[in-house]
C-alpha cells in the first residue's frame, strides 16, 4: 500500500455516535497506518436535514477522541460550483437529460409498467423523461444508467471491497437513471461525493456498510468524468434496538465525551481489535499497529448491536 489519502466524510444531520465512529476511526487508522494523510469533509449538501451548529460539534467530538485531520475540513456546501461543473460535462456528453416528473407521477408510470422495484424508498425511475420532457419543464437531472447513450445497453458495474470481497450490481436495472441535481435545486449526494473524493485525492474511501450499495454509481460517474476509481472499504454497522442501523431514531446516544478512551475501546472493537492501553494516545497507537491485521477480524454488522451492550 502507497502513502493514501482518506476521508472521513460526516452529513451533520446529528452528532456522532457510536456507529458513525466506527467509520471515523477505520478510515483515521487507515490513513495512519500507511503513513497518509486524513481529510475531513461535512457533507451539507441536503441542506433540509443539516442541524446548525453540529458541524462544529462534530469536529469538536472528532477531536476530542483524538482524531485529527492533516488539514482544515471542507463544506459541500461551498462546493457548488464544482459539482455545476461536473455536471455540465456530463450534459455536453450526452449522459444526462432533464426529468419534469413527480414522485406521484413516477409511482403511477412504475404501476402501468408492472413495477415494483424500491430502493430505500427511492422509485426506480422507468425512463419516462429519457426522450424529452414533452414540453414541461426540467425539475431534475438524470444520469443515463446504460452502457450506451441510446438507453439499451445493460451495465454490469463489477467492484472490489477490502472487506465485502468481490461485489457486482446491474446498475440500469437494479438502480436505474439516478438523480444528480434534485427537483429542489440542491445536488445529490452520489455526484458531490465523486467530485470531492476527486477534488481531494482520496486514494481509500473508508466507510460504513450502508453506503457499499452507493459504489457503483459512483464508480459510474467516476468512469463518465475520467476521474480514478478509490480502493473501497465498508466498515461494520452498530445496530440500534429494532435490529436497523444506529441513528438516532432507534437509540442512538451521542459519543459520550466524559470518557473518549471507552469510545474509542468499543468503536475499535467493532473493527476486531483489542485495546489494552491505558491512555487515549497510547490506545490510538495500538489501534495503528493492528490495523494493518484487523480486515480479517472485523465482525459482520448483524452481530454489532446496542441490545448486547444494555442485556
Ligand atoms: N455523508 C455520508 C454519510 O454521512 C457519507 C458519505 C461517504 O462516506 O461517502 O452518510
Amino acid at each position: 500500500m502507497g502513502r493514501g489519502i482518506g476521508r472521513f466524510a460526516p452529513s451533520p444531520t446529528g452528532p456522532l455516535h457510536a456507529g458513525s465512529l466506527v467509520a471515523a476511526l477505520a478510515s483515521w487508522l487507515d490513513a495512519r497506518a500507511q503513513g497518509g494523510h486524513w481529510l475531513l469533509r461535512i457533507e451539507d449538501v441536503d441542506t433540509p436535514r443539516c442541524v446548525p451548529g453540529v458541524d462544529q460539534l462534530i469536529l469538536q467530538q472528532l477531536a476530542a477522541v483524538g482524531l485529527l485531520p492533516d488539514a482544515p475540513p471542507v463544506w459541500q456546501s461551498q462546493r457548488g460550483d464544482l459539482y455545476a461543473q461536473a455536471l455540465a460535462r456530463l450534459q455536453q456528453d450526452g449522459w444526462v437529460y432533464g426529468c419534469a416528473c413527480s414522485r406521484k407521477e413516477i409511482a403511477q408510470a412504475q404501476a402501468a409498467l408492472g413495477l415494483t422495484l424500491q430502493r430505500h424508498g427511492e422509485l426506480v425511475y422507468p425512463g419516462t423523461c429519457r426522450a424529452g420532457t414533452q414540453g414541461r419543464e426540467a425539475r431534475a437531472w438524470r444520469l443515463l444508467s446504460t452502457a450506451d447513450r441510446a438507453g439499451i445497453e445493460p451495465l454490469l458495474i463489477d467492484w472490489n471491497d477490502r472487506r465485502l470481497g468481490q461485489q457486482q450490481q446491474r446498475l440500469d436495472s437494479a438502480v436505474g437513471d439516478f438523480v444528480l441535481k434534485r427537483a429542489d435545486g440542491l445536488w445529490a449526494y452520489q455526484l458531490a461525493v465523486v467530485v470531492d473524493d476527486a477534488a481531494q485525492g482520496i486514494t481509500h474511501v473508508v466507510r460504513g456498510e450502508d453506503l457499499a450499495d452507493n459504489t457503483p454509481r459512483q464508480i459510474r460517474l467516476q468512469q463518465l468524468l475520467g476521474l480514478p476509481t478509490p480502493i473501497y472499504l465498508h466498515t461494520p454497522l452498530v445496530l440500534g434496538t429494532n435490529g436497523e442501523k444506529l441513528s438516532k431514531q432507534n437509540g442512538a446516544a451521542a459519543l459520550d465525551l466524559a470518557d473518549p478512551l471507552h469510545a474509542i475501546r468499543q468503536a475499535a472493537a467493532v473493527l476486531g481489535l483489542r485495546l489494552q492501553s491505558a491512555t487515549l494516545a497510547e490506545a490510538l497507537a495500538e489501534a495503528v499497529a493492528q490495523w494493518p491485521d484487523a480486515l480479517g477480524g472485523m465482525m459482520p454488522s448483524a452481530s454489532v448491536s446496542t441490545r448486547k451492550e444494555s442485556s
